[in-house]
């Protein structure tokens, strides 16, 4: 069975799905993204997502290349072609292919590809085990809220962790706060129970995520503080975990060496994923709007 991606209006083999070498997104990195996990056949915080692209092209001058509704049909589509009930689906839209110039191109037509692929979120080992992370200096640009596809800080941090054998990297601020995971948001759970996050300005992408799990968070009355911490901070903590879209809820259970807690996925954490598999399933009432 051939597998589908979506490229500027057309439905295309996989294969064959390209975008123009003048794409902007490929020149100038002058585009943004989305990641939605689709578990059981249920888009988690579909409605976050969007409202969260919408934000970003915004921020960046941009509008929707079609509306909405039409990409939630086009998604809907594409999982259906590619016979997909538990996937990670991505969206991206650039500023369009244009004459290789700084300025916003005029009257481009925007591109817009979504690509789906199976992923399976039931009895994933990270969520058993846990993962390991090490601290890396953040060396983004200074607008970390838009979610642009210019990522090679993130490839490199993600990379270094991946040299040291670990799965993830916490970036440092040059204030030695971290800030956030390099594809996640960073959280830890401090030893009188405290959930700990970064507040969400500019220096952090706020997970749409990290939104559901500080309204289930608050629901299960567990105190939270959004406030900066350094490593030092999680070397002490009782625990530690990220969120993003594919890892939902994945506890760290070690960082720069350090064992976090026993060395073992916490139960703050555990109860988190629990709940947000509940959440994204129906059970637990409305999705958040990310934009509140
Ligand atoms: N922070 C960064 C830098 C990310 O790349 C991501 C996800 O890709 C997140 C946070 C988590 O965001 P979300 O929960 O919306 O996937």
């Amino acid at each position: 069975m051939p597998r589908y991606a979506f490229v500027n209006g057309a439905y295309l083999p996989h294969e064959d799905a390209a975008v123009h070498i003048e794409d902007r997104g490929f020149q100038f990195a002058d585009g943004v993204y989305e990641v939605i996990a689709c578990i059981h056949g249920n888009l988690a915080d579909e409605r976050g997502h969007y409202e969260r692209l919408e934000r970003s092209l915004r921020e960046l001058g941009m509008g929707m290349p079609m509306q909405r509704e039409a990409i939630q049909l086009i998604v809907r589509e594409l999982l259906r072609r590619n016979r997909l009930q538990n996937a990670i689906v991505y969206m991206q839209v650039t500023r369009g292919a244009a004459k290789r110039e700084f300025p916003f191109p005029k009257n481009v037509r925007q591109s817009l590809v979504i690509t789906t692929r199976p992923f399976r979120f039931d009895d994933n080992p990270k969520i058993k085990t846990g993962i390991k992370a090490v601290t890396v200096p953040d060396m983004r640009w200074k607008r970390r809220d838009i979610k642009t596809v210019a990522l090679l800080p993130q490839v490199l941090a993600k990379q270094k962790a991946v040299e040291q054998g670990a799965n993830e990297a916490w970036m440092v601020d040059d204030q030695g706060f971290i800030t956030e995971g390099s594809s996640s948001n960073a959280w830890i759970v401090t030893r009188e129970g405290v959930l700990v996050t970064r507040k969400a300005t500019t220096d952090i992408l706020r997970g749409v995520t990290r939104t559901a799990l500080d309204k289930i968070g608050r629901e299960l009355q567990i105190r939270i503080e959004e406030r900066s911490f350094r490593p030092e901070e999680v070397y002490e903590a009782a625990e530690a975990f990220v969120s993003a879209a594919t890892a939902l809820v994945t506890p760290v259970v070690e960082i720069d060496g350090h064992k976090i807690g026993d060395g073992k996925p916490g139960k703050v954490t555990l109860r988190l994923y629990e709940e947000y598999r509940a959440y994204v399933a129906g059970l637990r009432g409305e999705q958040v709007t990310w934009t509140a």
